[in-house]
C-alpha cells in the first residue's frame, strides 16, 4: 500500500481575484464518510476560472484549492466506507458530496441539494496532490481508462451529456453547439455524434474550426466573423429551418440572447455556461408562436455520470487536450482568458 505522505503540492487561491499559488500544504485526512484520492491529473475547467474571479453570486470558499475535474487512486478512507477500497481508480468531479436524504437527492437530482458541497468553491478540489472526496459521490474508474484522458469527462463530459438528454434531441437530429472550440464545447460534439445527433459548432478561429471538423461537426460558424449568426447557423440546416436545439456552453451573454432566435420551432435552448452577470433574452412573440423550451442544465447525477463514462470506456468519446504540470496553472489560465485554448488543458500534479 502506498505511503501517503504528511505534506504535498497545491495551487491556492487566497483572495477573489487570485492569484494562483503553488505551495507546498498538508495533506488532510479522511472523515468517516470519505476518501482520500491521490490525484494523478485533473482537468481545467472555466469554472475554476469563474471561481477565481468571484464571478457568480455564490462565495468560494478561501483560501480555495480549485479544480473538479480530478482522476486518481484511493489512498485511504474513513471507517464507514465498504463500497471504495484501497487502490480503487476514482473521480473528484463538481458535486463533491450531497446530503443524500433531501427531496432532491432522494430522487436521483443531487446537484439541486442545498447542502452539495462544490469540489474547488465550497470545498478544497483537485489541483493537489491529494484530495477529499465524500465516497457515496466519487466516480468510479474501471482501471482500463487512462486518468489523464478521462478527467476532462468528470465535469465537461458529464455536463455536456446531461444537457444533450435535458435537450429532448433524437438521432439525426441537428444540435448547435455554442461554445464549441472549448472544454465543454469539444466533448459536446464528442456526445452529440455518439448519440446519434448531427452537430453546427459555433466558435470563433481557423484552429477551432479544424478541431470541431475533427470532432464530427459538419458546419461551422465563426461568430466572430459573421455578419448575422442567427441567418448563418439557420442557413447551416438543411431545410433552413434551424436545429432542433442548442447547447449554450460559451462565456459570453451575446449567444444567450441569440440562440431563441436560430433555434427551429418547437426547439429546445439549453444553457449550460455561466457567464459573469448574464441575462437571457428571448423575443415573447417569437417564442410563444415558435413554441420554443428555455431551460437550464446543471453537471449530471450520479447516474448521468456512470452513463457518460461508458461512453468513454466504449471508445466514442475522444476530444484533444494537452498535459501540462500542476505548477503552470496560471499559465492555462492566461489562456483561457484570451480564449486560446482548442479542447481542453489537463494538469500532471507530479510536476
Ligand atoms: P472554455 O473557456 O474552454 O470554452 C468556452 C468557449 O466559448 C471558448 O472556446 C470561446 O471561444 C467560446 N465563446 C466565447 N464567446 C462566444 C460566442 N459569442 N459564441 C460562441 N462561442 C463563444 O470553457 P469551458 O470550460 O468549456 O466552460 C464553458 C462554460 O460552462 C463556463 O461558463 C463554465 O463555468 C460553464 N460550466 C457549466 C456547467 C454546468 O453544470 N452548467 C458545468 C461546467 C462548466
Ligand atoms: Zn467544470
Amino acid at each position: 500500500m502506498a505511503q501517503v505522505p504528511k505534506r504535498q503540492m497545491a495551487q491556492i487561491i487566497y483572495n477573489v481575484g487570485g492569484p494562483v499559488k503553488y505551495e507546498e500544504i498538508d495533506v488532510q485526512e479522511p472523515a468517516a464518510d470519505e476518501v482520500l484520492v491521490n490525484i494523478k491529473f485533473s482537468g481545467v475547467c472555466h469554472t475554476d476560472l469563474h471561481a477565481v474571479n468571484g464571478d457568480w453570486p455564490l462565495p468560494t470558499k478561501l483560501p480555495l484549492v480549485g479544480g473538479h475535474e480530478g482522476a486518481g487512486v484511493v489512498v485511504a478512507r474513513g471507517e464507514l466506507v465498504k463500497d471504495v477500497e484501497i487502490g480503487d481508480h476514482v473521480g473528484v468531479k463538481w458535486i463533491n458530496g450531497s446530503c443524500l436524504s433531501c427531496d432532491f437527492c432522494q430522487r436521483s437530482d443531487e446537484p439541486l441539494c442545498s447542502k452539495a458541497l462544490l469540489s474547488g468553491y465550497t470545498v478544497d478540489g483537485s489541483f493537489q496532490q491529494y484530495c477529499i472526496a465524500k465516497a457515496a459521490h466519487v466516480a468510479r474508474l474501471h482501471k482500463d481508462i487512462p486518468l489523464d484522458a478521462v478527467s476532462p469527462v468528470l465535469c465537461a463530459g458529464i455536463t455536456v451529456y446531461k444537457g444533450l438528454k435535458e435537450s429532448g434531441a433524437r438521432p439525426g437530429q441537428t444540435v448547435a453547439i455554442v461554445g464549441a472550440g472549448g472544454g465543454l464545447g469539444s466533448l459536446a460534439q464528442q456526445y452529440a455524434r455518439a448519440m446519434g445527433l448531427k452537430t453546427i459548432a459555433i466558435d470563433t478561429g481557423d484552429a477551432k474550426a479544424a478541431m470541431c471538423k475533427e470532432l464530427g461537426s459538419y458546419a461551422f460558424v465563426d461568430f466572430a466573423k459573421s455578419k448575422d449568426v442567427v441567418k448563418d447557423v439557420q442557413a447551416a440546416t438543411p431545410d433552413g429551418l434551424g436545429p432542433h436545439a442548442v447547447i449554450l456552453v460559451a462565456v459570453n451573454e451575446k449567444p444567450f440572447q441569440q440562440a431563441a432566435e436560430y433555434v427551429r420551432p418547437r426547439g429546445t435552448v439549453v444553457c449550460i455556461g455561466l457567464p459573469a452577470g448574464a441575462y437571457l433574452r428571448a423575443p415573447v412573440f417569437d417564442s410563444v408562436i415558435r413554441m420554443i423550451t428555455i431551460k437550464g442544465s446543471y453537471v449530471g447525477n450520479r447516474h448521468d455520470t456512470s452513463e457518460a463514462l461508458e461512453f468513454y470506456r466504449q471508445g466514442l468519446i475522444k476530444a484533444p487536450y494537452k498535459v501540462v504540470g500542476l505548477s503552470e496553472l496560471q499559465m492555462v489560465y492566461d489562456k483561457m482568458v484570451a480564449g486560446d485554448i482548442a479542447g481542453r488543458y489537463v494538469l500532471d500534479t507530479s510536476r
